[in-house]
């Protein structure tokens, strides 16, 4: 099939580009970033290296999260002028969990094409080598550092059903797999991807206890996706009070707090989480 000419004037391409492994670049990558007018770059040093090698003289002007603002109508006006855009950034696919978003959907609103190059992307690669589900998955990209915003989000990960990929940076990573051990279990299926393309690239896991005491004995380092398999589905008959209560207890005797395990227990089962807490209020009055 005959393709279209590459780049196009006016045309605002997302470019893919390696995560690691150079030879994981396309072709049709490297033709688009030696052909085209500008490349936006989320570090033009840190893409320097790569556009050096491949020979490429395009213009390079920095895209990142603190000069979006003004970036952004800069490139628009070369688009509209004509000219060809890729956007770059440091590994992997822009957009994901790199700048890109906004450029992307103001080139759209100003009708401009905008084309994607597709190439390695972090989280995808991770979940296909993961052995865990791959027909339906949730990417959550890197988590809220810390309290209560990260809080929320774990304790809706932990009850998806569906598989989850979550970015870590490594000296976060054991705390990550502490919260998971608190909240999903020893037991539940995960896979650490980590240097994934590169020469020490190595999957630990098969389950949060394993790659927990993996990485309590050996130091996190480099790059790592994390792949979590999903929640059991709770089946509609087990929701009685007395089951509601037993898994409630378990949630706590494993040192969850009676509101985080009614919150957990309710975004499972869908039973308000007011009901739940006063169940085990009830049940714990009842005791003392
Ligand atoms: N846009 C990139 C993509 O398409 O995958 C992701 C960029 S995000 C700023 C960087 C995070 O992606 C890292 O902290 C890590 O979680 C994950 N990542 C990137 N490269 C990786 C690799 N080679 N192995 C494992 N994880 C990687």
């Amino acid at each position: 099939m005959k393709q279209r000419a590459e780049p196009a004037a006016g045309v605002l391409y997302v470019v893919g580009t390696p995560i690691g492994h150079l030879g994981d670049l396309s072709p049709r990558a490297r033709d688009l970033l030696i052909a085209v007018d500008t490349i936006a770059c989320e570090d033009t040093r840190h893409s320097g290296q790569l556009l050096s090698r491949i020979g490429s003289a395009a213009r390079r002007c920095s895209f990142h999260q603190h000069n979006t603002r003004t970036r952004i109508p800069q490139l628009l006006l070369e688009l509209e002028g004509g000219r060809s855009v890729a956007l770059i950034s440091d590994a992997g696919l822009p957009g994901i969990s790199d700048p890109g978003q906004e450029l992307v959907a103001a080139a759209r609103e100003l009708g401009c094409e905008v084309i994607s190059i597709p190439g390695p992307c972090a989280a995808t690669t991770a979940l296909v080598s993961s052995g865990l589900p791959t027909d339906r998955f949730c990417f959550e990209g890197f988590l809220p550092a810390k309290g209560r915003e990260r809080r929320d989000r774990l304790v809706l990960i932990a009850s998806e059903q569906r598989t989850s990929v979550i970015y870590e940076a490594p000296h976060r990573l054991c705390q990550l797999l502490n919260e998971l051990f608190e909240l999903c279990g020893e037991e539940r299926p995960l896979q650490v991807a980590r240097e994934l393309t590169k020469r020490h690239e190595q999957q630990v896991g098969p389950t949060v206890g394993a790659a927990r005491h993996y990485f309590q004995e050996n130091s996190p380092q480099g790059e790592c996706t994390v792949v979590l398999g999903g929640a059991l589905p709770i089946e509609i008959e087990s929701l009685s009070d007395t089951h509601c209560l037993e898994q409630l207890l378990a949630l706590t005797t494993e040192g969850m707090s009676a509101k985080d395990a009614a919150k957990l227990l309710s975004s499972r089962i869908g039973r308000s989480k007011r009901e739940l807490y006063a169940l085990l209020h009830t049940m714990t009055e009842q005791a003392d």
